[in-house]
């Protein structure tokens, strides 16, 4: 089954919602913009990598890599150093084409970051075909699913006042939503105190999460840490520097609440370090940035480690989503997936057969492959848009 072609999509959607809710520090004259209180770069578009591969037995696969800024960079990689060496390649070759593409520039350095993203693109596409060529569903090929449905929490209550975040919360709790994350990191008291009042707001049962968005050094994340454990916050989100293994580990050790990072890491060697020196309690690797074969290796290699798997999901669209939660339901120390409403709304105008999470849990799409369908012709008025 040999690939025959390569079409990358680089999305930007003009009208998507702001991902995190708040636009401060908004600019008029670029599509990216710093948030006066994060680090990233955040764009005022909704913008991912999709990709098209196609093999000379007319079988196709969708993949996707997350790219929140640039996903044009993310795409000439794919053009100009994959996609000649894919040509010709059985696309069932998986778990060898991975390897080949990481280590066609290891050596160079390039072993993370934007060239894992296009890695990622390309082999989540082959996950596709594979299951379209036996016609089953990617979770039965990686060995079935431990459980249906996906647990799954809402992440961030985008609003500005203590009221409407109140509101919105238990508008998520009438829906049948147990577990929200809260993006915060706007100072240690300010933190704890709106993580007071949600926690009272939404009652004892309730599972809620708080992302600090490397927001502290590791005696503030401490400070902040022993204020939610007492308000029985289920984990803290990348408390401090990403690159700071030992300070988080410090910051793990000091709590007995479980501390949980991993988004910013691609690979199975990067997250050796964060088990081996019991970094963080909990590994959050983000679909878009491992892909499906890597995601399986990190989980595997964290079930030896004891330590549970709650994926990282932030702007994929939904060949993104659709991986994430065929990979969640195979994942046995798998704790729940994260959900993005806004952004699943418009992933879901893209597809065919819309993606489903209702009350508390995502359903599994039962067709073969990914079991979702693009539809071309709005993706490609999107991206004249
Ligand atoms: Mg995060």
């Amino acid at each position: 089954m040999k690939i025959k072609s390569i079409e990358i999509f680089p999305l930007k959607i003009r009208q998507g919602p702001v991902y995190l809710g708040s636009s401060s520090g908004l600019r008029k004259d670029s599509d990216y913009y710093v948030r006066p209180e994060y680090r990233s770069i955040y764009s005022r578009n909704l913008e991912t990598l999709l990709v098209k591969i196609t093999t000379e037995c007319g079988i196709y696969g969708w993949g996707e890599a997350l790219a929140p800024v640039a996903p044009e960079v993310t795409g000439e990689i794919i053009d100009k150093l994959f996609t000649p060496f894919l040509i010709g390649q059985d696309a069932r070759n998986i778990d060898v084409i991975w390897s080949k593409l990481y280590d066609s520039m290891r050596e160079r350095g390039y072993f993370s970051g934007f060239m894992v993203d296009a890695i990622t693109a390309v082999d989540v596409a082959l996950w596709d075909i594979l299951g379209k060529s036996v016609q089953l569903p990617v979770y039965q090929l990686l060995g079935g699913a431990y459980r249906d449905r996906i647990p799954a929490y809402v992440s961030g209550i985008p609003k500005d006042t203590r009221e409407e975040r109140i509101k919105l919360a238990l508008e998520w709790k009438a829906k049948g939503f147990n577990a929200i994350k809260l993006h915060l990191g706007y100072g240690v008291r300010e933190d704890a105190e709106i993580a007071a009042y949600m926690r009272e707001a939404l009652g004892s049962s309730f599972r809620l999460m708080i992302d600090v968005h490397w927001s502290y050094t590791v005696p503030e994340a401490i400070q902040l840490g022993r204020k939610l454990e007492k308000l029985d916050i289920e984990f803290l989100e990348a408390p401090t520097a990403p690159e700071d293994i030992d300070g988080t580990a410090e910051v793990s050790r000091a709590l007995d609440m479980a501390v949980a990072t991993g988004e910013a890491k691609r690979t199975r060697y990067q997250f050796k370090d964060r088990l081996m020196k019991r970094a963080c309690d909990i590994l959050q690797p983000d679909l878009g940035r491992v892909g499906i074969t890597e995601m399986k290796k990190i989980a595997t290699m964290a079930e030896a480690f004891n330590t549970p798997i709650a994926p990282h999901l932030s702007v994929g669209l939904g060949v993104c989503i659709a991986a994430s939660i065929h990979s969640s339901a195979n994942i046995p120390n798998f704790l729940i997936l994260e959900y993005q409403p806004t952004v699943m709304e418009v992933a879901n105008k893209l597809l065919k057969q819309p993606l489903v999470c209702e009350n508390g849990f995502y359903e599994l799409p039962e067709g073969p492959g990914l079991g979702v369908e693009i539809d071309e012709d709005q993706l490609r008025s999107m991206m004249n848009r």
